[in-house]
């Protein structure tokens, strides 16, 4: 359970200028073959295209037989959802038996849903052990999927906590880090439509939202979770590919989002490999704010961060940056400071996001009021950026930017000792409403 005086104790044992650019060297593939099950053997998965070839290829399914059976298997995992071999009409009954000796369609582990009376879900989802450094006992993160009136938005993590420390910020505050790996990644999309019901011919959970123009629940991904996506680029990249791939999972690239807090140099690689639209955590307007809540600042300041978005790959009208502003009472929130904002984004193509600062236990902020984010996004409104306040979503369920996992780890702490005194976990859930 994550308390005040952990976090400092935390942010005083890592100072802020060791932190910065520190990618974590801990790769599950590094531990442990990528997604090995209880049974110790590897799922399918979340795998990309070249991946699931080579584990073909690895039980001796010949190269030129390979490219058919990829597809074929491909569309059973990421267009039907396939959960066993069985099911893969197409494939014969010797290849099938042979992939069931070798391989798995296990999911990461859904440990636990709650749903919002808005219909937002958070599920915290137990990845495969890699060994040691997780404790065996497998990296938590956190999946949160929020329907719209046109569009279901799932948010996902990239990394188990962060190494980057914005003092807003609680995941930067989490002890064990380490990258996801592109199946681990992906793989998070394959759970959210596994618990939606999100599949061709499966009836959708209740109160799941309306499906978009694809047919599908889940019409957009934001990379808004866990971890700064820049620090794991290439199984971002691969993650990206994955669930853009027309053949199968099918999301447009413009529609997914990876957001970041200013890793300048990665951008234009992000931009070209993966095209995905771009989020930048902005959050001040001047270096010597920013360099305080977001620490990375101080190797790439404002000026350097906001030229690469210029030079960003595919920028256009039609295809705008989101600059991410969080709202901290007394801070950045002053009429000057919507002023500053407006002029300094001005010739670039962008949409503000005004997010509510959500408060977590020892934080040193408040979120601002809302007479003063009313009149912030007035100002940002008056220079034509339309709709700019993220309305905070899922909060009865702490799904908010800024509270997943460790207000899980509370949640569970405070589940324990509620059944060890002998109550049901459905009161802790009904016990979180922290809306009202
Ligand atoms: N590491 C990446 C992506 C994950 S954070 C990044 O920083 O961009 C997703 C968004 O949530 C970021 O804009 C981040 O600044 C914001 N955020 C983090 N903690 C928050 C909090 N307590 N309240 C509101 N927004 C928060
Ligand atoms: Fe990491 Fe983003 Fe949180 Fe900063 S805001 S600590 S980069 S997750």
């Amino acid at each position: 359970m994550a308390t005040a005086s952990i976090d400092t104790a935390r942010r005083e044992a890592r100072p802020v200028s060791e932190s910065i650019e520190k990618a974590p060297d801990i790769r599950p593939e590094q531990v442990a073959p990528l997604g090995v099950g209880l049974l110790g053997k590897t799922s399918l998965v979340g795998l990309s295209r070249e991946r699931l070839q080579q584990a073909l290829i690895g039980i001796g399914v010949s190269e030129r037989e390979s490219r058919m059976r990829t597809s074929q298997i491909w569309h059973w995992l990421y267009v039907r959802g396939a959960t066993a071999f069985d099911e893969m009409t197409n494939v014969g009954k010797g290849l099938k038996a042979q992939l069931a000796q070798a391989f798995t369609l296990d999911r990461p582990e859904v440990v636990s849903e709650q749903v919002s009376r808005d219909g937002t879900r958070k599920w915290l989802i137990r990845m495969a052990p890699t060994g040691a450094h997780d404790h065996n006992r497998g990296a938590e993160i956190e999946c949160v999927y929020i329907p719209g009136p046109d569009r279901g938005t799932l948010c996902v993590s990239s990394q188990v906590g962060c190494t980057l420390t914005c003092s807003f910020c609680h995941t930067g505050t989490q002890r064990l880090v380490r990258n996801l790996s592109q199946a681990e990644i992906a793989s998070q999309l394959v759970v959210a439509r596994d618990r939606l019901g999100d599949w061709p011919g499966r009836t959708p959970v209740r109160n799941a939202g309306s499906t978009g123009e694809a047919g599908r629940l889940v019409t957009n991904v934001v990379f808004m979770g866990m971890g700064e996506p820049l620090y794991n680029l290439d199984a971002v990249i691969e993650a990206v590919g994955v669930m853009s791939d027309q053949e199968g999972l099918g999301l447009s690239r413009r529609r997914i989002t990876v957001s970041t807090s200013g890793v300048v140099p990665r951008m234009e690689r992000l931009g070209q490999e993966a095209n995905a639209s771009l989020a930048i955590s902005l959050h001040a307007v001047r270096d010597e704010l920013r360099n305080e809540l977001v620490p990375l600042n101080r190797k790439y300041g404002i000026d350097a961060l906001l030229q690469a978005c210029r030079d960003y790959p595919g920028l256009s009208n039609a295809r705008r940056i989101t600059f991410e502003y969080v709202m901290l009472k007394g801070v950045n929130d002053s009429d000057a400071d919507a002023r500053a904002l407006v002029r300094l984004l001005k010739g670039i193509p962008a949409k503000i996001n005004l997010i509510p600062f959500n408060p977590w236990p020892g934080s040193p902020y408040e979120c601002s009021d809302w007479s003063r984010i009313e009149r912030f996004s007035e100002i940002v409104f008056q220079a034509g950026y339309a709709s700019p306040v993220r309305t905070p979503r899922g909060r009865d369920i702490l799904a908010a930017c800024g509270q997943l996992k460790s207000e899980t780890e509370k949640l569970r702490a405070r589940a324990r000792m509620m059944l060890e005194d002998g109550m049901g976990a459905e009161a802790v859930y009904a016990g979180a409403d922290l809306d009202s």
